[in-house]
């Protein structure tokens, strides 16, 4: 082919191809268009139902080109306006966070800067950003220096990197599987389940063991069942402790499973996705004992009030995570050279990915911990104030939460848990605030879980209000 040619072709590709680097006009219209609408976004959280039943129409890829402005007034009404309004603080359904702002700013920048942080080599700087980001959380923790581990995109992604490590720090191979043996709460997080089957652990024996009023593991019954299974000639190899049940807000006595899983030389895996960053406040005594778990995860998105997309998992065996995880290639022969540990590739599944550590990073240092710290706290105080106004309306109650995730019910006379689930829908249908259910000890149960930095007191009296207006539906 002539070079003339080519030229030619280039110079008429070019033109198209050029689009996508938009120009400084366009870039500068788009930022205060987008800045606009978060101005927008923000100032009608307060007053916007949290939960709309609305469902999208259509989002289907359209030939030919939208403005940027229409593609906002799309994302407004088919995203935004269906379904959970997860920003606001009148969400106290699920695990809540908000999304604090500097996150999605580091995000833009992020995104826009494209570091490659998956390899030391590639981008000392940001590397060394995640791996201070991680080094902060072992602190947090009193995780020794020697520990590793990496930010993922969430709990479920964590805990199989965490549940990875167990298995190959404790040789589960094939043929032990169905005699190796788990222990675990019937209120353990449902990733639990998962990342056990995608690790190919579906067939290990599972030992539920009996809960507290509080819904915590008891010690004891943890400690006969597995001197049990030892007895029986099993493979006892995993304990997994939550900080922070979704449901109950429960902490289990982390301190005795610790001790417990050390004098039988098994693995401690601590479930802190929800719970964890509760240790910086008045409730961190309820954490002693974390420092000795083996493995442990943590959600930056929930504690943090991240956006979603961000979970953390500290390990203190780091040969067992470069087992799975730390994979030679050719292709990476210009990054092998460095230390294994300070590229986070080494120690996730994932090798090309979102530069995360900057959404957990910047935040911090703009704003400091304090904010964090008085969040927490308040959302501990603002359970105490829901539960007490619900208690005056005459609502039963589940026990004192150890943290901010509490339930309720009406004692209606007759049909409670059919009343209760009508009671729901009612609630669902308002959309003022949104709530969630679960079962609970076979009851139908209406769930509170307060961990917006957006949610304050008035947020609350407005749920209060809804319920008001709910009940009266039914009575
Ligand atoms: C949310 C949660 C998880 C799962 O984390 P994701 O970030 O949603 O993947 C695991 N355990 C507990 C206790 C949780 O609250």
């Amino acid at each position: 082919m002539k070079t003339e040619h080519i030229i030619e072709k280039l110079q008429e590709l070019s033109k198209l191809s050029s689009q996508l680097e938009i120009t400084d006009a366009e870039r500068d219209i788009y930022i205060q268009q987008l800045s606009d609408f978060a101005g927008k976004f923000i100032s009608g959280l307060s007053t916007n139902r949290s939960y709309n039943e609305k469902k999208p129409a259509s989002l289907a890829i359209q030939n030919g080109k939208t403005s940027f402005e229409e593609l906002l007034n799309i994302y407004e009404d088919q995203i935004v306006e269906t379904g959970i309004r997860a920003a606001s603080g009148k969400f106290m359904g699920y695990i809540p966070a908000g999304g604090i702002v500097a996150s999605a700013l580091a995000d833009f920048l992020a995104a826009l800067t494209n570091p490659y942080a998956s390899v030391y080599y590639a981008s000392p700087g940001a590397a060394t950003l995640e791996n201070e980001v991680i080094r902060w959380l072992k602190s947090i923790f009193s995780f020794p220096e020697s520990a590793i581990g990496s930010l993922q995109s969430g709990g479920s992604i964590s805990t199989l990197v965490a549940f990875t490590a167990a298995r190959d720090a404790h040789h589960i191979k094939n043929e032990h599987i169905p005699n190796s043996v788990v222990y675990l709460s019937h209120q353990a997080h449902h990733s639990t389940h998962k990342a056990l089957r995608i690790i190919g652990l579906e067939d290990v024996q599972l030992r539920y063991i009996p809960l507290d009023s509080h819904h915590r593991i008891r010690p004891d019954a943890l400690q006969s069942t597995i001197k049990a299974d030892i007895a029986a000639g099993l493979n006892p190899f995993l304990i997994v402790g939550t900080a922070g049940t979704t449901d109950t807000g429960a902490i289990d006595p982390l301190k005795e499973m610790a001790a417990i899983a050390h004098a039988h030389n098994l693995w401690f895996h601590v479930d802190a996705a929800y719970g964890g960053f509760f240790i910086l406040t008045s409730k961190r005594k309820h954490f002693d004992g974390i420092e000795q778990a083996d493995s442990l995860i943590v959600d930056p998105h929930k504690g943090m009030f991240l956006p979603y997309g961000t979970g953390a998992v500290l390990i203190k065996d780091a040969a067992a995570v470069l087992h799975s995880q730390y994979y030679e290639a050719s292709y990476m022969q210009d990054a092998a050279a460095e230390d294994l540990i300070i590229s986070p590739a080494n120690i996730s599944p994932e090798l090309t990915k979102h530069f995360r550590g900057l959404r957990v990073w910047l935040p911090l240092q703009l704003h400091g911990v304090e904010p964090f710290q008085a969040n927490l706290e308040e959302k501990i105080w603002l359970t105490h104030y829901f539960r007490n106004e619900l208690r005056a309306r005459g609502f039963s109650l589940g026990p004192e939460p150890d943290l901010s995730v509490s339930y309720f019910w009406y004692p209606f006379n007759e049909d409670m848990d059919t009343k209760n689930r009508q009671l729901m829908d009612e609630i669902h249908a308002d959309g003022e605030v949104f709530l969630s259910s679960s079962i609970i000890d076979d009851h139908f149960v209406i769930r509170i879980a307060i961990l917006s930095f957006r949610t304050k007191k008035e947020s609350v009296d407005q749920a209060l209000a809804m319920i008001d207006r709910c009940l009266q539906k039914l009575k």
